[in-house]
């Protein structure tokens, strides 16, 4: 007999929710815990999983797997190739164990729910109970409506709901307790029960030597990594976030999307932790920094709380029904320029080449190359959102959705359409010295100054570098590419 935690986004064994439950139950009956991963391929394929994010989950997992061990917890991974059998597979694993409780944490997207939904029922009819929690989100999407009862859809009234919700419900950020050490033997009886090595990474989501061990640097995986980084930050930084976060080149941001992805870090953690260091120990007022970066974790809540209330956003649709009918172009050599980094535009392609090395790009920037490919190339943004979560080593559905509807203006509360970023201002505000295009766009290294912005158009000494580096010219005309944006939404939108 034991009582079994499954881990899916949750990689962590500190302040996790089901987790504490399954603790919990398996001391009141004075049993054992066992932990379940399953590495599903196929899942990993469908959900567009990027391989750096696949091997950042594979890190953790092996991390964890050492953690638990110290407890004298079992972790129990298997490969399982089709997603449909994840689901089977697990029934059989709690009989086969004689296990009587199974836990989870719940993911809120509808393939997720649906699978949950099942494993309820398969279990029940196999006398096991399966108990998925609420934990990914600060607060558990339904929770919140508007004063006629609905779901909102504007942040700021629901952000200001989501603050008053925690304040009278502070029990939702208290921490989770931790597993304590499996009674003496249990290890050892169940590992003889099976032999369970991490997987490795499938051949879809395959990187070179050298690639893993670059990710591996930058982005140092498990909750121990996670917990460092995040003290870094609150010690070091988030007191001046709200005045240095839209600059990329200052490095001044939380850089702990990757854990609130692969769950090495819950979102609750993160929201106590800043508030214990406000001035006024709350989530608002006190110090502008944190009260700011509290708010930027608030939207991942939004957008999940989004999605639960709207699913069809899953489906390639736009949140915004109206915006269904936009005559998008189809120009492939234009989408390979953005993807390459070749489009022209300095800023958008540091973004973009960024993202090819690091697996990572900075919230403004994402901004600004969403935009770009949406409204400039007015190519469809489902394809940007999709290249995206292809290349993100933080991916996450309702995050990447939330920001290219905002930014392509068809999503949930989004720029209005008729805001189009000029690239070259965005570039002189965002990136004042060009630091960052330096860094990115080696081309233009020797460019002083402002031209850097904009080295074609007034001839001189930086198109001169620009042209004899092979730096492209712009892959589209930015006035004309104004109007035709302005025109084709017009249109798309009054069209029926
Ligand atoms: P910080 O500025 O330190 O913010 C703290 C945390 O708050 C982040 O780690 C993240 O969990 C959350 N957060 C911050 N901004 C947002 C936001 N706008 N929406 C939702 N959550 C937010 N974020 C992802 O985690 N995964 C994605 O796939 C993703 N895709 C995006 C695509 C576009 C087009 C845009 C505009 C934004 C996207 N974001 C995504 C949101 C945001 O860019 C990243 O969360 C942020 O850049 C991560 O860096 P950080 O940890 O330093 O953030």
């Amino acid at each position: 007999d034991a009582v079994v935690h499954w881990f899916k986004r949750d990689l962590r064994i500190r302040d996790n929710t089901a987790l504490s439950k399954a603790v919990l139950l398996a001391k009141e009956r004075g049993v054992g815990l066992i932990c379940i991963w399953i590495l599903s391929p196929q899942d990993w394929e469908a959900h567009l999983v990027s391989p750096p994010k696949c091997h950042f989950e594979i890190r953790s997992v092996e991390l964890l797997r050492k953690e638990l061990e110290d407890l004298d917890i079992p972790l129990y991974m298997e490969t399982v190739e089709e997603r449909k059998n994840v689901t089977k597979r697990l029934v059989e694993l709690a009989q086969e164990w004689n296990v009587k409780n199974v836990f989870c944490n719940l993911e809120y997207e509808p393939d997720e729910l649906r699978r949950e939904e099942r494993l309820v029922r398969l279990m029940l009819e196999k006398g096991i109970n399966f108990d998925p929690q609420h934990d990914d989100c600060v607060v558990p999407p339904g929770s919140l409506q508007t004063g006629g009862g609905k779901q909102y859809a504007v942040y700021s009234p629901w952000y200001r709901a989501w603050v008053a919700y925690l304040h009278t419900h502070p029990h939702l950020l208290d921490e989770r307790a931790m597993p304590e050490k499996n009674p003496p033997g249990f290890r050892e009886k169940f590992v003889r029960l099976f032999e369970s090595r991490v997987p490795n990474l499938p051949d879809s989501k395959s990187l070179t030597d050298e690639e893993k061990e670059k990710f591996s640097h930058m982005w140092p995986a498990g909750e121990a990594a996670a917990l460092d980084r995040l003290e870094h930050f609150l010690t070091e930084k988030i007191r001046k976030y709200t005045a240095t976060r839209n600059f990329p080149s200052k490095n001044s941001t939380g850089r702990v999307s990757v854990h609130h992805a692969a769950g090495t870090l819950a979102a609750r953690t993160s929201v106590r932790l800043a508030r214990d260091v406000n001035s006024t120990k709350k989530l608002d007022g006190g110090i502008d920094g944190i009260r700011g970066w509290i708010a930027e974790v608030a939207w991942r809540d939004f957008y999940r709380h989004v999605l639960v209330h709207w699913p069809y956003i899953c489906m390639h649709k736009p949140f915004k029904y109206e915006y269904t009918n936009i005559e998008w172009e189809y120009n492939e050599p234009h989408f390979l320029a953005w993807t390459q980094g070749r489009t022209g535009y300095p800023i958008v392609d540091a973004a973009m080449r960024s993202l090819a090395s690091t697996a990572y790009m900075h919230n403004r920037l994402r901004m600004i190359a969403a935009s770009f490919l949406s409204k400039h190339l007015l190519l469809d943004w489902r394809l940007g959102e999709q290249y995206f979560l292809t290349h993100l080593i933080d991916g996450d559905f309702a995050s990447n959705n939330g920001g290219w509807g905002f930014s392509a203006s068809v999503g949930v509360d989004p720029q209005p359409y008729f805001r189009v970023f000029n690239p070259w201002l965005q570039s002189e505000k965002f990136d004042e010295d060009g630091d960052f295009i330096r860094m990115w766009v080696e081309e233009l290294r020797e460019v002083e100054g402002k031209d850097v912005h904009r080295p074609y158009g007034k001839g001189g000494r930086a198109e001169e570098v620009a042209r004899r580096m092979g730096y492209p010219e712009p892959i589209v005309e930015h006035k004309f590419a104004r109007e035709r944006c302005l025109e084709r939404y017009k249109a798309g939108i009054g069209r029926d």
